[in-house]
């Protein structure tokens, strides 16, 4: 595939759209969440309300994020290949990848991790050259080396909870005014600016002290090449993070 195709099929891929399963996913948790009301008095009940209603919250405002989670599968053998000479390449640069549980899927975002699980998109694992790969999956390291796996994943989870529970009124009052969209943006900017943006950062930094740099640099700016970036993400802006990857 030559570079100028590989490009394009990545623009294409990240224009978007919500697919079934993630609106198949916010109309179950709808239900769930409609259905545990009556039951509010039980304490784990009242939890898994709290959760469902934070899960359709980001669902309605990412819905890319169910879709990235159920559609992950084990790498073909040709694909562990693959990923042997990207460890390789990460162990030559004095990162030790430890057991990395691979998962390939149709993500919609580059890559993602949960500790030592790490996945990547189908499409940018065939686009992308070995260096750039590599370079993706030492910013995702960077999160176990930097984070506190899995005390940090509760604690995101507790703080999202709890800073759209706090913010609930403010919600419903632009709702009500008809700008329900960009209060929960808001919010979930606020969120990620405080919560995420410093993990983010920091997981960047671990791929420069390793030499990955320009590689990740280079990587960021085809994968977000013709994209309106969106307000309220959960990464920091891209010319930040490109001004600071050098
Ligand atoms: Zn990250």
């Amino acid at each position: 595939m030559s570079t100028d195709i590989a490009v394009e099929s990545i623009r294409k891929r990240y224009a978007g759209t919500r697919s079934v399963v993630s609106r198949f996913s916010l109309a179950v948790l709808l239900f769930l969440s409609i259905m545990g009301f009556p039951y509010t008095g039980c304490g784990i009940a009242r939890l898994l309300c709290s959760l469902a209603f934070c899960l359709i919250l980001s669902t309605i405002v990412n819905s890319r994020g169910v879709k990235r989670v159920l559609s992950q599968r084990e790498p073909t053998q040709e694909e562990m290949a693959r990923l042997a000479r990207i460890e390789a390449r990460l162990e030559s640069a004095g990162i030790d990848p430890g057991q990395i549980k691979w998962r390939i899927g149709d993500l919609s975002y580059p890559a993602c991790s949960v500790g030592r699980n790490v996945s990547i998109d189908e499409q940018v694992f065939h686009d992308l050259p070995d260096e750039g790969l590599a370079a993706i999956v030492a910013h995702e390291l960077g999160h176990v080396h930097t984070g506190l796996w899995p005390f940090d994943r509760f604690f995101e989870l507790l703080a999202l909870t709890s800073t759209i529970a706090v913010a609930t009124p403010y919600i419903i009052v632009q709702a009500i005014l008809g700008r329900f969209r960009e209060a929960l943006r808001a919010v979930l900017g606020l969120f990620s600016r405080i919560w995420q943006w410093p993990q983010e950062l920091a997981a960047d930094d671990y791929a420069v002290a390793h030499g990955f740099g320009r590689s990740l640099s280079a990587s960021i700016r085809i994968l977000t090449a013709g994209q309106e970036e969106e307000p309220g993400g959960s990464h920091p802006p891209v010319g930040l993070r490109l001004a600071r990857l050098g």
